[in-house]
């Protein structure tokens, strides 16, 4: 049959999870936690099902979560953000981004993408007819060269996409990146879509430069998050997209005849949390941070590199030591002789660096499947 998406493949974090479940590897590949969510969230969605939240959400979202993203975007950013015209509801992050771009992007116009970045960004491109223009992050530490990005800045250019905390490097954008970022784009029509899905995950006592903090940047932005990475619950996809009254008409434009609206129950159930446990936010630093600094730790007693990890919950490693394999090659390896499976840096790139020899490690987990995995990777 004809395809619109001749390169595109099953992504690497379903390859990985199957060959990580074929070979019962420890599987520290696909990001998502194997630990519970917290109960009181369960609690809240067993609630809001009895009490009856089982049809159509409104299109742009329940009302209680929409003030309750408002109260967080005041709280956390102090940003004033009105919950009826600038916050929609959405199937997770991904479904915010795919929205935003569709709304916005018009086939032959072009979308700067800054690599390595996460798989759903260009496709979605794509399939709006547009093109991808990747700007390489500085290969040693994941920063932006933002002489590199203004030069790929043509009258074609319609949308810049950032990604702070970083997938998959972890790396966070400093003020003076946002400084940079709103000289650049001052004066031209081009918009911003800030995927800001692990903006609580955040270490070291660095703060989080979400773009609602920055009102220049924040009137031509979709800030996009996900409560997936926030409450330990990726598999029920809900998400939610921020822009002023304008972008969001358009946004909403594509969400209603993409989905319509996001699982019900759930929305209460965020909303409560929000709500209720305003303290979970700046809790979730601290406690991955825990999980960064042991893993770590337990890595030094390998022949694996730790790179530094500011924020997000992925360790890159560095296996020059071990292999000189290509890292598609080096993770299956990993996985199927070693029992543990990882995420190789390629995917996330137009031109992956040649040397290149990093692997992405999920650190989300439990410290018996960590310690299980730091066993084997002794044995390297
Ligand atoms: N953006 C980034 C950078 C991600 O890592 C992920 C998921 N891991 C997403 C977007 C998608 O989030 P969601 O699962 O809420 O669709
Ligand atoms: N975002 C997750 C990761 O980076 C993967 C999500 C997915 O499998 N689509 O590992």
């Amino acid at each position: 049959p004809p395809t619109k998406l001749p390169r595109v493949g099953t992504t690497i974090f379903t390859v990985m999870s199957q060959m990580a479940a074929e070979h019962g590897a420890v599987n520290l590949g696909q990001g998502f936690p194997d630990f519970p969510v917290p109960q009181r969230l369960v609690d809240e969605l067993d609630r809001a099902m009895r009490e009856g939240h089982n049809q159509y959400a409104p299109m742009t979202g329940a009302p209680v979560l929409r003030q309750a993203i408002a109260s967080k975007a005041l709280r956390c950013y102090g940003a004033t953000v009105d919950p009826d015209s600038e916050i929609t509801v959405t199937s997770g992050a991904t479904e915010a981004i795919f929205n935003a771009i569709h709304a916005v992007v018009r086939p032959g116009e072009e979308v700067i993408v800054l690599d390595p970045a996460y798989d759903c960004y260009e496709p979605a491109i794509e399939l709006a007819g547009a093109r991808a223009v990747h700007v390489p992050l500085d290969p040693a530490t994941f920063a932006v060269d933002w002489d590199r990005v203004r030069a790929a800045v043509t009258p074609r250019t319609r949308l810049l996409m950032i990604n702070s905390p970083h997938n998959p490097s972890g790396a966070m954008f400093s003020a003076d990146d946002m400084r940079e970022l709103a000289a650049l784009l001052d004066g031209t029509g081009i918009l911003l879509l800030s995927d800001e899905v692990y903006e609580h995950i955040v270490f070291d006592g660095r703060r989080h430069e979400s773009v609602l903090r920055w009102p220049q940047l924040r009137e031509r932005a979709f800030v996009v998050s996900s409560f997936g990475k926030t409450y330990h619950c990726t598999g029920w996809k809900v998400g939610y997209a921020i822009a002023p009254p304008a972008l969001s008409a358009e946004f909403r434009k594509v969400h209603q005849y993409n989905v319509f609206c996001t699982f019900a129950p759930a929305q209460h159930a965020f909303a409560a949390m929000i709500r209720d446990e305003p303290e979970h936010d700046e809790e979730l630093g601290a406690f991955y941070q825990a999980k960064r600094d042991r893993f770590r730790e337990q890595l030094l007693g390998t022949r694996l590199k730790p790179l530094p990890v500011p924020g997000g919950y992925f360790q890159l490693v560095d296996y020059s030591e071990v292999s000189d394999l290509p890292d598609h090659e080096f993770v299956k390896w990993l996985t199927i002789e070693k029992g543990v499976a990882a995420i190789p840096l390629s995917p996330f790139y137009e031109n992956p660096p040649a040397a290149q020899r990093l692997a992405r490690l999920c650190f989300a987990k439990n410290e018996a499947t960590l310690d299980a995995a730091i066993e084997r990777l002794m044995a390297l």
